[in-house]
């Protein structure tokens, strides 16, 4: 045998060995029916008790979706990661469905439209970072400040503007304008506002900095990202029943009738149901689906700051999918599978690896001729070339070893998702259901959206009732979807 003969041959025994070693990131759907009944379960005990329950399926007192009949100006705060927004819209109440113009209907069968919201001015503000960790009030006195002054330079008119406030933290609802938060989650650590009712905290700050030439700020209704996005979604499609969000985190929400939710026995009336926000993240936080996890899914479990929580965030969302791949190749490393056994010191370092080199992975084929340009580009930013390791470029059977992984970490998170998807689905009577969308994995990855609808796909095939399924972008819902809400408040 040659050299060059032996090597390729080397070459391909390593492919095959990382093929067989990585076989376990495949779920088949035969496991996804388990995944889905265990999470049917954790769903129906969540809609019975939030004390009792893993998955909290967190009341969010919005019933009415939107109906064309909003109308007026409104504004939206949201208050998420590093940033604060202002947004001011106004609505005008919808003509009648035969007066919308044939290239208007066409537009809004395909990406979303503003639909009837008319943006009339928007702001952002990075929070300082003495903020993050200062006191509540010194959070909510800037906020309010923020808001004043947005409303002050849009020179609001009138006795009272209604505020939806979008809060994108753990929080206990009792009502649309009243939320105990949690536990802070992200960077924010402020002090005196944990157990308390934030909608509080932020009006008694509006109080103090009130302005006499602006009207009295009303905040009407808080809500949190992934309601946001379904109330976005349902004014751009009206079969829209749930919303996903696909992020930092992931989570999901969906419309549940009224009867089904056992915990709010309260309130029957029309119309007969509410937006529960599942925070189907903890999924899996009472192992029961540790038999679906990996050794990586494990090791990072292990170590990381939030022991066996978020169980099934961590198999989804995009802070931990390239974790899983540096683990993933550690482990192939460590074989003398990849890089000939000689470890990178960029690997080292826990979560030093960007969600998008994982999307600039992706935009290669397995089948492509081309030798994965793009994952061999992603790879170049990943590792420094004056590395030796590096120094004649990457070893194709690497690339190509990295490329699978890559693709079978990202595949099946998008798998997860479009089981959570369908389970949530099963619980809605409509045959039509559209998804509302939204987060930079699932908006920017090139093909993670599609994996999501092939996925659903393949399940419809094998269910007795046969849903049609919709997915559409709700960019920037958690703010559109908060004007929303606080003008379905004011119908
Ligand atoms: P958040 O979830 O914090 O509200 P985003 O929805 O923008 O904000 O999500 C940001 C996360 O999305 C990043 O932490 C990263 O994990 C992931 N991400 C960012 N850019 C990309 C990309 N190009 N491709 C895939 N994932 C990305
Ligand atoms: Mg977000």
């Amino acid at each position: 045998m040659s050299s060059d003969h032996k090597e390729s041959s080397y070459k391909q025994k390593n492919i095959e060995l990382a093929d067989l070693l990585t076989k376990q990131l495949i779920v088949s759907n035969e496991d996804f029916e388990k995944v889905s009944a265990l999470l049917s379960k954790e769903f129906d005990r969540g809609l019975r008790s939030t004390e009792d329950s893993f998955v909290k399926m967190y009341l969010t007192y919005v019933r009415s979706l939107p109906n064309g009949e909003e109308n007026g100006r409104f504004l939206a705060l949201d208050l998420g990661g590093t940033n604060v927004r202002a947004l001011l819209v106004e609505f005008h109440r919808s003509q009648s469905e035969s007066s919308a113009t044939e290239s208007n209907q066409k537009q809004q069968q395909q990406e979303p439209q503003k639909g009837s919201i008319e943006i009339i001015d928007s702001s952002i503000e990075t929070i300082p970072t003495e903020i993050f960790h200062g006191t509540g009030e010194q959070l909510f006195d800037f906020i309010a400040e923020f808001i004043i002054e947005f409303a002050f330079r849009n020179k609001l008119t009138g006795e009272r503007i209604a505020l939806g406030f979008s809060f994108s933290f753990p929080s206990i609802q009792k009502g649309i304008a009243e939320a105990t938060l949690v536990t802070w989650t992200k960077t924010f650590n402020c002090s005196g506002v944990v157990g308390c009712d934030v909608v509080r905290l932020f009006k008694a700050s509006l109080e103090r900095k009130a302005h006499p030439s602006i009207p009295f700020i009303d905040v009407v209704a808080i809500l949190n990202d992934t309601t946001g996005t379904l109330i976005y979604g349902a004014l751009l499609d009206e079969n829209c029943r749930i919303g996903l969000i696909v992020g930092t985190a992931s989570n999901a929400c969906y419309v549940e009738h009224s009867s089904r939710i056992e915990k709010w026995p309260s309130n029957y009336n029309d119309p007969e149901q509410m937006i529960i926000n599942c925070e189907c993240g903890a999924f899996g936080d009472n192992y029961v689906i540790d038999w679906a996890l990996t050794c990586w899914d494990r090791q990072l479990n292990y170590e990381s700051l939030n022991l066996n929580k978020q169980i099934h965030e961590k198999l989804i969302s995009g802070m931990y999918l390239p974790e899983l791949l540096r683990r993933c190749l550690l482990t192939l490393i460590e074989l003398g599978i990849v890089f000939n056994g000689k470890t990178p010191i960029e690997l080292l370092q826990p979560y030093s690896i960007r969600t998008r080199y994982m999307s600039h992975i992706d935009q290669d084929d397995e089948n492509d001729k081309n030798n994965f340009p793009n994952t061999r580009i992603a790879l170049t930013n990943i590792f420094n070339m004056k590395n030796p390791l590096f120094k004649n470029g990457f070893n194709d059977s690497d690339v190509k070893i990295i490329h699978m992984i890559n693709r079978r970490i990202t595949k099946r998170s998008a798998n997860f998702v479009a089981n959570a998807l369908r389970t949530l689905a099963n619980r809605i009577d409509n045959i039509d259901i559209s998804i509302a969308y939204d987060g930079s994995l699932i908006c920017l990855h090139p093909h993670y959206r599609c994996w999501v609808e092939e996925k659903l796909n393949e399940f419809i095939k094998t269910s007795e009732i046969k849903k049609r399924f919709r997915l559409i972008r709700a960019n920037d819902g958690s703010l559109y979807g908060a004007a929303i809400v606080a003008a379905i408040c004011d119908r």
